[in-house]
């Protein structure tokens, strides 16, 4: 079985060196744990800060041992009442063929709602991301204008899309390139679309959204926080997810330099992790399974073919190669 292996803690951009596919042998289940075939595995901006040597929300990968990441697979040997032989179920072992799982940390998903790659995105981990920051978080509400960055991603295509479903009345997303603006404006039901990479993000906000911006869903940070804050109407709220800009940077970032606005238009800020809004899952789960099959929410993937190209994949993700969510099939 293979697996990969962070060998080198990566300085700005990592690089193929950084990682090492290593060959190894499967063992059996004990007692309590399931052997999983990994079939999909997910790739994941929040795994290039588990890089890093710092303490944060997640210790550090480990030099030379296997990183972890979602993964869905079946279950090829089971020692676990719970979960027998070909059960499909999600579980946090990925970056391998091959998985020893505690049974208490596998999921079994239903494969008859959606295929089993699905709760790697839309019905996993970043569907919910979207659910949680645009409820718990943003309370987005019927008539606010919405303002999504990495919109053509995982997280953000799909709330961009539940943002409308909560009644926003107006929903702007930005993306790098002409082809993802274009996406978010035919496939993903934007209002309007932003391509960030033709610069001038407070003008093409501006003219995105005349009136300004009730909530800011934000993957990004750096200029289009900026951009963001200058275009929020009083009370607004920003729903701070990600900051993918600034992910590989080797200095500390500087931060917006119109943070005083905050003041007179009374914002509110907020940063959340999606592992604390669990309490949604359920609800999410149905919502969006209803949304999915009545036509109303549309996902993506780009899958990259292989264990041996999983490191590419996630090299390519963190420069905007995927659009919706970026997926390994791990055997083919
Ligand atoms: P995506 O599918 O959005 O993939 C990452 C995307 O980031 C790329 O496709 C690229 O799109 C964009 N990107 C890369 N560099 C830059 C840059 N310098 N400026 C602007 N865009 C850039 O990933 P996810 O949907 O999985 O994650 C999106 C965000 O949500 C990340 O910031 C992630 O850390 C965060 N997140 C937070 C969670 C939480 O609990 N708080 C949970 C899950 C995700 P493009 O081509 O448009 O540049």
């Amino acid at each position: 079985s293979k697996e990969v292996h962070l060998v080198k803690r990566p300085v700005g951009e990592p690089d193929t060196g950084d990682f090492a596919l290593v060959e190894t042998t499967v063992a059996d289940p004990g007692p309590g744990q399931v052997l999983v075939r990994n079939d999909w595995m997910s790739v994941d901006p929040y795994m290039r800060g588990r890089m890093n040597d710092v303490k944060s929300y997640l210790p550090p990968f480990g030099l030379n041992e296997p990183m972890q990441g979602g993964a869905v697979g079946t279950v090829v040997a089971s020692a676990s009442d719970d979960l027998p032989v070909g059960t499909t179920v999600s579980h946090f072992l990925g970056w391998r063929e091959y998985a020893l799982v505690d049974a208490a940390a596998a999921r079994p998903v239903d494969t008859s709602l959606a295929p089993a790659e699905a709760y790697l995105g839309v019905l996993g981990m970043t569907g919910l991301t979207a659910y949680a920051g645009l409820t718990d978080v943003a309370h987005v509400k019927e008539g606010d204008v919405v303002f999504v960055s990495g919109a053509a991603g995982a997280v953000g295509s799909v709330a961009g899309q539940i943002a409308r479903q909560l009644g926003a009345s107006r929903v702007v997303g930005s993306a790098g390139g002409p082809e993802k603006k274009r996406r978010l404006l035919e496939e993903f039901g934007f209002d309007a679309a932003i391509d960030y990479r033709e610069g001038d993000l407070e003008g093409q906000l501006a003219e995105a959204a005349p009136d300004g911006i009730d909530v800011y869903f934000d993957n990004v940070g750096g200029d289009h926080l900026r951009a963001a804050i200058d275009a929020m109407r009083r009370n607004g709220r920003i729903a701070v997810c990600g900051m993918i800009s600034q992910y590989n940077a080797t200095e500390p970032v500087p931060g917006p330099d119109n943070l005083a606005l905050t003041i007179g238009k009374r914002l509110t800020l907020r940063g959340f992790l999606v592992g604390d809004h669990g309490h949604l899952a359920q609800e999410y789960a149905e919502r969006a399974a209803g949304w999915i099959a009545e036509g109303r929410l549309r996902y993506e993937e780009t899958v990259v073919e292989g264990i041996d190209n999983a490191v590419g994949a996630f090299l390519d993700m963190m420069r905007g190669a995927n659009t919706g969510k970026m997926l390994v099939r791990v055997t083919s």
